[in-house]
């Protein structure tokens, strides 16, 4: 098959396109290298750099593509709530954009990367695709307009679509930048250098942490899955581990004793996050299968960075 995929320098990105390639499709990568990196692309991969929201530049990687991934996003709920603008700019305007390029070209599919956060603080776990959004940041809000603009486009013009509701993905490769890093590889780090784990507020809220490789499964199955058009579908672990236990499994893996310190004086965010696995289960056969701990130890084996 032919595949767009958008933000294809970044860490879902790169990981499905060389997936994709090493199967033998053809795979191209969009990506305005904001925060990505081409290196982390197979040369089988034909990369272009550019922004999404370049219809002209859309309209010729579209050609003869059957399935686009969109993944290029903003992806930081604490800058969200910094630069709301930029998130709507790139999270939203991106993907009306793209939709309108998919519009004019005539695409079959989008596979659209969601996000776990659009739920909000719910309280019953685990979540099911059905309970109602309530977004609390910026890119929560970016990321549930992105899924009504993707399916109402899609509706309007014959194009199918998919959302995939994915929870905390990890794995090598994750972009680590100075603020606001993502908790795991910035644990997996303090804690191998010797510094200090500061974890935001008192530690028991919750969060689904799913490994690279399982998310990639299941955008891969997204892609052909029958009966899934305008669905919205959850991508987890299924397991709801809170940040406590998430600290001991780092100081496991990593061997390490560096110190830990709770700053009850920030919020720790939304409270729980669990995704309940059973639509996934029944449309795309996702079946996740790597542990927490197997999860950190492959990242360790297998991201130069924690060499
Ligand atoms: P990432 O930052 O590594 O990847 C995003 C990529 O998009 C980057 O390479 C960046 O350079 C690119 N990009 C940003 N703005 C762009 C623009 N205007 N034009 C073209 N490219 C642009 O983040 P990731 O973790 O790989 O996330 C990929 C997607 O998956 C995002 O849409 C994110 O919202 C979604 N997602 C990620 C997670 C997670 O835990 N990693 C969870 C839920 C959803």
């Amino acid at each position: 098959m032919n595949f767009l995929i958008t933000g294809a320098a970044g860490f879902l990105g790169s990981s499905l396109a060389n997936h994709l390639a090493r199967e033998g499709h053809q795979v191209r990568g969009l990506d305005d290298l904001s925060t990505g990196d081409p290196q982390a692309l197979s040369p089988d991969v034909h990369f272009t750099r550019g922004d999404v929201s370049d219809r002209p530049k859309l309209w010729t990687l579209l050609q003869e593509v059957d399935v686009v991934y969109h993944l290029a996003a903003r992806v930081s709920v604490p800058e969200s709530i910094l630069y709301p603008r930029d998130y709507n700019a790139v999270n939203v305007g991106g993907t009306v954009a793209l939709m309108e390029a998919m519009r004019d070209v005539g695409v079959r599919r989008v596979v659209l990367a969601s996000s776990g956060p659009v739920y909000g603080d719910l309280g019953e776990q685990p979540l099911k695709e059905s309970a109602a959004p309530n977004p609390r940041s910026p890119y929560a809000v970016s990321k549930l307009a992105a899924e009504y603009y993707v399916r109402t486009i899609g509706r309007l013009w014959g194009i199918e679509t998919v959302s995939l509701r994915i929870f905390n993905a990890y794995g090598p490769g994750q972009h680590l930048p100075p603020s606001h890093p993502p908790v795991v590889p910035h644990f997996l780090k303090q804690a191998q250098r010797g510094g200090t784990l500061v974890v935001h507020g008192d530690g028991t809220q919750t969060r689904d942490y799913v490994y690279v490789d399982d998310v990639v499964s299941a955008m891969v199955a997204a892609s052909t899955a029958p009966n899934v058009d305008g669905l919205v579908i959850n991508v987890g672990s299924g397991k709801e581990t809170n940040i406590r236990d998430l600290v001991k499994c780092v100081l496991d893996v990593t061997g390490s004793n560096a110190e830990v310190l709770y700053n009850t004086q920030t919020s720790g965010g939304v409270s729980r996050l669990c995704a309940d696995l059973t639509l996934a289960s029944q449309k795309l056969n996702y079946r996740p299968s790597i542990s927490l701990a197997e999860g950190l130890r492959l990242t360790l084996k297998r991201d130069p960075r924690f060499k």
